[in-house]
């Protein structure tokens, strides 16, 4: 596996590769690598000939309250697993590499950005979507593969793409999740035995949902309803769970495309998960990990 930090060498790398006549898939990550990533680079290596995973925590995408100092690193293991999955490349530039001076031009995610983690972490998408972009022209991807997890930054990756001519593939993976159903994340580690049995509430909050609308019931005030009554559950503070289409908005009627998208606090910890109704929380992968 090549490891790559200086971004000229990254994109020297890219061209070298493409020039060959290689496919490149990419996976970005801000690393704690855990079962989730590894499969968007499975879903990666499926599509290309060769993988590029990044590993860079944003400054730009964390509010002044967020845990960007606290988020939980660990490079040694994190290249032991990408070896594992036979990822190609390993890129990981530096922070002073992408930002040598504080950027004034970034890129503007517009409406599709305004409510739920948008509204929640203001400016949050604006840095998320100005990092991939410059990620996308290091290393010029022919596909990228993001997880649904994230679902209101893959479908702004999508649109970013779309709106400014990235010449590249979004792929969009199902969720990834433990057995009882938790969906895996690198912030989970922040959760002790007790928050974590408390977590479920979110799953358990989507599978209520999807529930009732299988049972015949297609509004979307009424299953957001009974997705809140699930989600109040000790230690849990919700702060939203919404249904909405793959523009972000609310739908006035739910049917198998309807997104529905939750997020709450347990202790310090903010967590989101979401599931498209058509495929419900069963239709997500699941491993023990
Ligand atoms: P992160 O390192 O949290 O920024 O995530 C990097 C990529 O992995 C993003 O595209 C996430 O959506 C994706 N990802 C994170 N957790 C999961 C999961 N449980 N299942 C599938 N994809 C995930």
């Amino acid at each position: 596996m090549q490891e790559i930090s200086a971004p000229e060498e990254m994109r020297a790398w890219s061209r070298g590769e493409r020039k060959r006549g290689r496919r490149i898939g990419f996976v970005p990550t801000m690393g704690y690598l855990h079962e989730g990533h590894l499969q968007l680079v499975d879903r990666a290596r499926a599509r290309a000939d060769r993988v590029v995973l990044s590993i860079f925590v944003n400054p730009l995408q964390f509010g002044p309250n967020d845990d960007f100092t606290t988020y939980p690193r660990d490079l040694g293991r994190d290249r032991a697993l990408a070896g594992g999955r036979a990822v190609d490349c390993l890129f990981l530039p530096p922070t002073v590499a992408l930002y040598p001076a504080e950027p004034e031009v970034r890129v503007a995610p517009g409406p599709m950005a305004d409510g739920l983690e948008g509204a929640a972490r203001p400016g949050h998408f604006q840095g998320v979507l100005t990092v991939v972009a410059k990620l996308f022209h290091l290393v010029e991807p022919d596909i990228a593969v993001f997880g649904r997890k994230d679902f209101q930054q893959a479908m702004l990756v999508r649109r970013m793409v779309a709106d400014l001519d990235f010449g590249l593939e979004i792929d969009v993976a199902p969720t990834v999740r433990e057995l009882d159903g938790l969906a895996l994340s690198s912030r989970n580690s922040y959760l002790n035995a007790d928050q974590r049995r408390a977590a479920l509430a979110l799953s358990r909050a989507l599978r209520a949902v999807e529930q009732a609308w299988r049972g015949g019931q297609a509004d979307p005030t009424v299953l957001e309803r009974r997705g809140m009554e699930v989600l109040r559950a000790p230690g849990v503070t919700p702060e939203y769970l919404a249904l909405v289409g793959e523009d972000l908005r609310p739908v006035t009627r739910a049917d198998a495309r309807t997104v529905v998208v939750v997020a709450a606090r347990v202790g310090a910890t903010r967590i989101i998960d979401n599931v498209v109704l058509g495929e419900g929380v069963g239709g997500d992968v699941s491993v023990r990990t």
